[in-house]
């Protein structure tokens, strides 16, 4: 589980997230909604342990993980611009954190074709990523984070760069790995169509203050205010 109590975040003296409650059950897909500049990607950065909390308590399966440093959290997380090594094949991407972790060859080969494959990339291992169109770099960024099989899987925006067709694709992919895997995932989008089809539970952020949780259907029939109800609804 991941449990966020009372967390407040300011970059300076603006503050991003206010008193944001939030948690997330195990193996939950999670969606976390709003609009831009909400502070949805703070939120998951400071979950990763890139961003440090002003106030609250971060809690990963009832561990406060507030003062841990990313590398020692078994956080994955695909960010928004998903910098990939530009001077790395697209395989040595997806395996340089299984190479980190001084895994067996063999373990190492059979993990990175199984992600690659997932992502439809498996004829793509040569290249290198600028020899890639910016859904297929999504995607390796994608496969490189799922390879090291996380505790808790952040996804900021993962299929913002893929068209239509690929998009609901890969969302079934996606979905039906994190049921096979069971890893919680916490999933950042814009689009309220995707978290509706697709989140156990969402959660609908603006200014940095949360402003419903639940199952996409109570939000969409029974919205708290006319925020929820703009965002979620079909009015959007
Ligand atoms: P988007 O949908 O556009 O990605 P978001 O919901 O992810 O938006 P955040 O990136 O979390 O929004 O930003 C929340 C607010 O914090 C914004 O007003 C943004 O300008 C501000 N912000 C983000 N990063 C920093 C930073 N490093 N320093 C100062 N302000 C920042
Ligand atoms: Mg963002």
């Amino acid at each position: 589980s991941v449990e966020c109590r009372n967390i407040r975040l300011s970059y300076g003296k603006t503050e991003v997230l206010k008193d944001v409650n939030i948690n997330i059950e195990p193996g939950e897909f999670f969606a976390l909604l709003g609009p831009s500049g909400s502070g949805k990607s703070t939120l998951l950065r400071l979950i990763a342990g890139f961003n440090r909390h002003n106030a609250g308590q971060l809690l990963v399966d009832g561990k406060d993980i507030s003062t841990t440093p990313p590398w020692d959290r078994n956080i994955g997380m695909v960010f928004q611009n998903y910098a990939l090594w530009p001077h790395m094949t697209v395989w040595d991407n997806v395996a340089f954190g299984l190479v980190e972790r001084k895994l067996p060859r063999a373990e190492i080969r059979a993990k990175v074709e199984a992600a690659l494959d997932l992502v439809g990339l498996s004829q793509y291992a040569k290249r290198r990523p600028n020899q890639l169109s910016g859904g297929q770099q999504q995607r390796v960024a994608l496969a490189r984070t799922i390879v090291i099989e996380p505790q808790v899987l952040l996804l900021d925006e993962p299929l913002s760069n893929l068209d239509k067709k690929l998009r609901v694709q890969m969302r079934q992919d996606l979905l039906s790995l994190q049921r096979r895997l069971g890893i919680t995932t916490i999933f950042v989008t814009h689009d309220q169509e995707e978290a509706m089809t697709t989140a156990d539970r969402m959660a609908v952020l603006d200014h940095g203050v949360v402003q419903q949780i639940g199952a996409p259907s109570t939000l969409f029939d029974y919205p708290v205010n006319r925020f929820v109800a703009n965002f979620v609804g079909t009015m959007n």
